[in-house]
């Protein structure tokens, strides 16, 4: 089974072809990174105009890489959403004309869905499973029972973990994104500044950053204002280490509560180098399995799209040519 991926959400253009479900025979991703570098964030109209200039070529490479025809794919999986909607939609157009062009089926794809079966290019997912999903725009804690089966334990209730990395790398006037830089100042520190942790009710698995960003803000500004020195190693290893606090313990708590057998890392954070550390040092200590992508799987890639596309299409989980990108698309009905 040969199914080709396109995913255009954000700011990466990317085409796959992935055999079987777990086997990537190519992944090729064009980031914007450079483009939006300036601005300090993702540019919408800037990355939909970049994605229709290198759409066609992305995926011509992925087939070539691939060593494939067009005719040998059995399928075309596109992510749906949720992210930029003009963005999203250079990728349902470009599949569309493909299938449209071929008669091949089109797959429909959630973008988060798609983040969780990056680790099913590894190693197969073992259901039931945990997956602590983490990236620029969600964190979530999801249950899956089995293939294209998704429910939600809990979410944050504010910004993602990796919004809140973002806004406080640029308080620390870190390039974008921002991120990485945090991660790469937070090992070389320690953390001494006391920050808050929001736990919530004892049994939620809900998450909240927003209060942990205001914090690092004020303690900024306080800083500034009397003059004081930061300690910029040490303020990134404190806000890092409160935010994976939560994040690991209310992942293994997941974990234990619903009795699943395996925790998966999914999302751009997955790249984390302490949350990677962390959560195989406590998985380890509770007996857990854990998943966790290679970093080149972790952000944004059609091959995590094109491995959940094989389900759904082993599903019958079909789109035909009226589909439309939906920004907002929801992973559970
Ligand atoms: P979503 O997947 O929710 O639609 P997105 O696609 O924009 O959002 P991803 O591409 O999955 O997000 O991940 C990007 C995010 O991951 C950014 O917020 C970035 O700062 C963060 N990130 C990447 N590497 C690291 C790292 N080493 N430590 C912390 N955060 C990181
Ligand atoms: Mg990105
Ligand atoms: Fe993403």
């Amino acid at each position: 089974l040969l199914i080709l991926g396109i995913e255009t959400s954000c700011d990466e253009t990317s085409a796959s072809v992935v055999h079987g479900g777990t086997e990537c025979l190519s992944n090729v991703i064009s980031s914007q990174m450079d483009v939006h570098k300036k601005f300090g964030g993702v540019v919408p109209e800037v990355a939909s105009r970049r994605h229709v200039e290198r759409i066609t070529l992305i995926i011509q490479k992925a087939l070539e890489e691939a060593q494939v025809e067009m005719e040998d794919i059995d399928a075309i999986a596109v992510t749906q959403g949720p992210g930029l909607v003009g963005a999203l939609l250079i990728g349902v157009a470009a599949a569309k004309a493909l299938a449209y062009a071929t008669g091949k089926p089109l797959v429909p794809v959630h973008h988060i869905a798609g983040h969780i079966y990056a680790n099913h290019l590894v190693e197969p997912l073992t259901f039931p499973l945990v997956s602590l999903v983490v990236s620029g725009g969600h964190t979530e804690l999801i249950y899956m029972e089995r293939h294209n089966q998704f429910r939600r334990l809990g979410k944050t209730r504010d910004d993602a973990a990796g919004e809140a990395f973002d806004k406080v790398a640029r308080l620390m006037k870190l390039p974008y994104p921002g991120g990485p830089h945090i991660d790469r100042l937070a090992m070389q520190g320690e953390p001494s500044y006391e920050l808050p942790r929001a736990w919530l009710e004892p049994e939620s698995f809900d998450f909240s950053f927003s209060g942990l960003k205001s914090a690092v803000m004020n303690l900024v500004h306080n800083a500034n204002q009397r003059k004081e020195e930061i300690r910029y190693v040490d303020l990134a290893a404190s806000f890092q280490t409160a935010v994976l606090d939560v994040l690991v313990e209310k992942s293994i708590r997941a974990v234990k509560e619903t009795g699943v057998g395996q925790l998966v890392l999914a999302g751009g954070v997955s790249a984390n180098s302490g949350l990677r550390i962390r959560l195989l040092e406590r998985c380890k200590e509770e007996g857990i399995r854990l998943a966790i992508p290679p970093l080149e799987l972790c952000t944004d890639n059609a091959a995590m799209i094109a491995a959940a596309g094989t389900y759904q299409f082993l599903d019958g989980q079909f789109a035909d040519l009226s589909l439309n990108a939906d920004a907002n698309l929801a992973l559970i009905k």
